[in-house]
């Protein structure tokens, strides 16, 4: 079966005469739990809750595939209460003191500075030096974890998942992939050799910019029992009503993300032909340094794109003329965003980046509006 007939399948309840489609959300704290609490598969919802299973079931198909040789895996994924609650728990699970995490310096601020700012301190080794060249072995030697975000938020860099999973395998090191902007339908880092991939699920995979969630999912079960545990003790979790609310919106992402995608693709291919924009920064246009590695790993380039105007003044001016482009930071709504991104500080990156997200209005009303805004900045 294809992905849309898949995931929609998936969110389906058994076929029983009179009963919905679709399960409800189950509001509980204590389940009943008699005699030997392992007999039961709900005992308390910090542990588990059967619409966090549902989604998780549906997540963890998405996610499966095929290695490179062919073999085929079953990836198994778990909810959090947010995408920076599921990589803490990647971080939490996997790095003890002494142990050494590296990661590019251009990764998602929050989860660098969690890194910089926590794991450090507790005698994790945190290295900012991974570039988007594979990596020559000595530079991997004695990590304990590759942390790998393809593409970059904000500055799309690619990496090669494939390349930099091999040479890591090979210095002993897990590699956990955030693969938040392509969503598993995008891009598919277990298959390229991943040990995590791990997603803030705000965004593409549920769409509607209304509710938070992550994902972390593994095709090794007792990586997964270490996650599990880790989300049981630290106890910040999701709530049933949003892991059914996810699992609803889940239903509509092929369509939402082919739509937003090619819109992404049209934008770029037209701000590109603008004098008035310095760099396009696009995975899916050919003069993208990491093109070429975009195509053999991903499917969708994603919703995401970059793009600099000349200074701070240009970019405030280009969104307040804009009737379209809702200024909001995150991505991946089905409404079309934009901002400059350079107002919350954090990234290397100049005051007039604008990082927008293509939502799924027609793509000729977004072009028509982008041309004014940007002709009122000549
Ligand atoms: N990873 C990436 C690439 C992100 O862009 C974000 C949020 O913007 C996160 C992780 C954290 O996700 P959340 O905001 O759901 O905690």
């Amino acid at each position: 079966m294809r992905d849309a007939t898949k995931i929609i399948r998936s969110t389906l309840t058994r076929t029983m005469a009179g009963e919905p489609l679709h399960a409800g959300p189950v509001f509980a704290a204590p389940f009943h739990t008699p005699g030997d609490p392992t007999d039961t598969p709900y005992s308390y919802a910090r542990s588990h809750n059967p619409t966090w299973t549902a989604l998780e079931k549906t997540i963890g198909q998405m996610e499966s595939g095929q290695l490179a040789s062919g073999e085929p895996y079953r990836a198994s994924a778990l909810v959090f209460a947010s995408g920076m609650a599921a990589c803490a728990a990647v971080f939490g699970a996997v790095l003890r003191p002494g142990d050494v995490v590296l990661l590019s310096s251009n990764a998602y601020f929050a989860a660098r500075v969690l890194l910089q700012e926590y794991f450090a301190k507790m005698g994790v080794e945190v290295r900012t030096s991974l570039t988007e060249a594979a990596l020559p072995d000595k530079q991997l030697k004695g990590v304990r974890l590759l942390w790998i975000e393809s593409p970059s938020n904000p500055t799309m860099d690619v990496y090669d998942i494939a390349a930099l999973s091999q040479a890591a395998h090979r210095a002993g090191a897990l590699v956990a992939v955030d693969n938040t902007t392509p969503t598993p339908l995008g891009q598919l880092p277990l298959a390229l050799g991943a040990d995590f991939s791990v997603a803030s699920d705000t965004k593409s995979m549920t769409g509607h910019s209304d509710l938070l969630l992550g994902h972390v999912a593994v095709r090794d079960l007792e990586l997964r029992a270490k996650l599990d545990q880790w989300r049981t003790l630290t106890g910040g979790i999701l709530g049933p009503m949003e892991a059914w609310l996810a699992l609803r919106s889940i239903a509509t992402l092929p369509l939402r993300l082919e739509r937003s995608c090619e819109n992404a693709q049209r934008i770029a291919e037209f701000l590109a032909t603008r004098d008035e924009v310095v760099s396009v920064l696009y995975p899916g246009l050919p003069i993208h340094p990491g093109h070429a590695v975009a195509v053999k790993q991903m499917r969708y380039f994603g919703p995401v794109l970059s793009f600099v105007l000349r200074n701070k003044g240009a970019a405030e001016t280009f969104l307040a003329k804009s009737k379209l482009l809702t200024e909001a930071t995150s991505f991946g709504g089905v409404t079309t965003t934009a901002e400059r991104r350079a107002r919350w500080g954090g990234d290397t990156i100049a005051e007039g980046f604008i990082r927008m997200s293509a939502g799924c209005e027609a793509v000729e009303d977004l072009i028509e509006d982008i041309a004014q805004a940007l002709d009122s900045i000549r």
